[in-house]
C-alpha cells in the first residue's frame, strides 16, 4: 500500500520504513505534463499503484543512487539533472570519481548500485541551471541550485502551492551530509540558510523528515546546528595533536562505529572540510602530519 499525500497536482510518495535510506520520497506532478523527481525504490516497487499517467519529463535533485533508482523505468524519457551533477549519471566511474571512496570500499559497492539501485550510464541528459522554471500546464516549479551535499544538488519549489521539495538536505537527526569529493562546507552553509530564508510553508525532504509543515525555520536551525556541533567535536579532539586517522576513527560525524562500507570515507570527506574551513580560519594548524586546535 503506498501512501501519498496531495498539495493540489504535486504529489509526494511516501517512501517504505518512513523514507528511511535505501528509501526515499518522491514528487509526483500531475499536470498537464506529468513530471517525476527523485524516482526512488518505491517508484520500481509500486510502479502499478503510484504511475496511473506516462511519465513526461524526470528530474533528479543530484546524483546519489538512491534518488535515481527509477531512472531506467524510464529510459526515453528526458532526464534533468544540474550541470555539475550530470557526469555522474553518463559514467559508473565518474559516479565513483565524485564519491571519493576509497578501493575496497568502492568495489564493494560499485556492484550494488548496478544490482539493487539499478544504476545505468545515460548519454542523454538535460542540464538545469538555477532560477529555471517549469511549467506543467497549471503548476509551475523553480529550480533552486542549492549544492554542498553534492555540486549540483537541487531543490524545486512550486510556489503556488507553497511546497518546497529539499530532497537531501533531509533534515533528520543525523544532520547535513557533505561527504563526497564534489561537497563543499561553505556552500551547505550557505544553502540551508537559502531555505531558511525562502520561507516555504511545507518542506518535503527525501528521507524520513518527510513533510515538515511546523516551525521550519527552527527545523532548518537545528538541522544546520549540527554542523557547528561536529566542528566542536572536532576542535575538543584536537586539544591534542592528531593525525588525520585518528580523526576518521573518532566518528564525529556517525558518532559511533557502524558497519557500513563507506564509513570512513564519509568521515574522511567530510572532516577534510572541517579541518580546511577551521585552518582558514587560522583556529587549526597542521605540521605536515597532525592538526593541532591553535590557542
Ligand atoms: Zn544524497
Amino acid at each position: 500500500m503506498v501512501d501519498v499525500r496531495s498539495f493540489g497536482r504535486v504529489k509526494v510518495i511516501l517512501g517504505k520504513r518512513n523514507g528511511k535510506y535505501p528509501y526515499g520520497n518522491s514528487i509526483l506532478v500531475e499536470d498537464d505534463i506529468t513530471a517525476l523527481i527523485d524516482p526512488s525504490l518505491m517508484i520500481r516497487e509500486f510502479s502499478g499503484q503510484v504511475m496511473k499517467r506516462k511519465v513526461d519529463l524526470l528530474f533528479n535533485s543530484h546524483y546519489h543512487e538512491d534518488h535515481g533508482a527509477g531512472n531506467s523505468l524510464f529510459p526515453e524519457v528526458p532526464l534533468y539533472i544540474h550541470t555539475l551533477d550530470a557526469p555522474a549519471l553518463r559514467s559508473l566511474d565518474t559516479l565513483f570519481a565524485f564519491y571519493g571512496m576509497d578501493e575496497e570500499a568502492t568495489a564493494a559497492w560499485k556492484p550494488v548500485v548496478v544490482e539493487k539501485y539499478f544504476y545505468q550510464p545515460r548519454e542523454y541528459l538535460v542540464e538545469l541551471r538555477d532560477g529555471e522554471v517549469f511549467d506543467f500546464g497549471h503548476t509551475r516549479m523553480r529550480v533552486m541550485h542549492t549544492p554542498g551535499h553534492t555540486g549540483g544538488h537541487c531543490c524545486f519549489f512550486f510556489e503556488n502551492e507553497g511546497v518546497l521539495f529539499v530532497a537531501d538536505w533531509d533534515l533528520t537527526w543525523f544532520g547535513p551530509v557533505y561527504a563526497d569529493l564534489t561537497s563543499d562546507l561553505e556552500a551547505t552553509i550557505a544553502s540551508l540558510q537559502q531555505i531558511r530564508a525562502l520561507g516555504a510553508k511545507t518542506l518535503v525532504s527525501f528521507h524520513e523528515a518527510g513533510i515538515c509543515q511546523e516551525n521550519q525555520y527552527d527545523v532548518v536551525t537545528r538541522y544546520l546546528a549540527i554542523v557547528y556541533e561536529r566542528e566542536k567535536l572536532l576542535l575538543d579532539f584536537l586539544a591534542a595533536p592528531r593525525t588525520l586517522e585518528e580523526i576518521i576513527k573518532r566518528r564525529i560525524v556517525y558518532r559511533k562505529d557502524y558497519a557500513i562500507v563507506w564509513i570512513d570515507a564519509v568521515e574522511k570527506n567530510s572532516m577534510l572540510l572541517h579541518l580546511r574551513k577551521l585552518m582558514e580560519e587560522d583556529r587549526v594548524e597542521w605540521d605536515g602530519e597532525r592538526y593541532l586546535r591553535r590557542g
